[in-house]
């Protein structure tokens, strides 16, 4: 069977680090930073995914505009088309997503609500997990 995100998530949580539209990017250089992730979801009202704001985004916006845009809004530099992944899809799956879209965060959406988050670090673990577990069950075969 292949690993889902609903595997992952199990194994890892479903929290995520959301925040608001209007924290200014210096608020959001913070959370990443306390935090140590990569990532923020942007969430609007019901839990609905707005946008995702990354470390990347952070570089592009204080070269474009220096350090003065530490002060604008989250909500005018964000990511808002985002691709998103559901509990039942396949880490294989969200791998070739963030490959072909070169990042490396993938929201989960569960009922048009923000339910989780995958990264490319958890996809790392989990492709370690299964080759780790596919030779031992090699192994197995050969000594038996
Ligand atoms: P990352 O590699 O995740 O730091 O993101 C690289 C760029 O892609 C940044 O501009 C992000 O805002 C954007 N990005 C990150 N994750 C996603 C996603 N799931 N869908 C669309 N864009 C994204």
């Amino acid at each position: 069977m292949p690993t889902t995100v609903k595997n992952v998530l199990d194994a890892k949580g479903y929290a995520v680090v959301a925040v608001d539209p209007s924290k200014t990017l210096q608020q959001v250089a913070e959370i990443l930073n306390e935090k140590k992730i990569g990532a923020v979801v942007i969430v609007g009202v019901e839990q609905r995914i707005a946008g995702i704001f990354t470390e990347r985004d952070l570089v592009r916006s204080i070269a474009k505009h220096g350090c003065d845009v530490l002060s604008e809004t989250v909500r005018s530099v964000m990511t808002t088309t985002i691709q998103h992944c559901r509990l039942e899809q396949t880490v294989d799956e969200v791998m070739a997503m963030m490959t072909a879209g070169r990042f490396r965060h993938v929201p989960v959406e569960k009922d048009g609500q923000l339910a989780g988050i995958i990264s490319i670090g958890d996809v790392v673990k989990s492709r370690m997990q299964e080759v780790e577990m596919e030779a031992e069950q090699m192994k197995a075969y050969i000594a038996s």
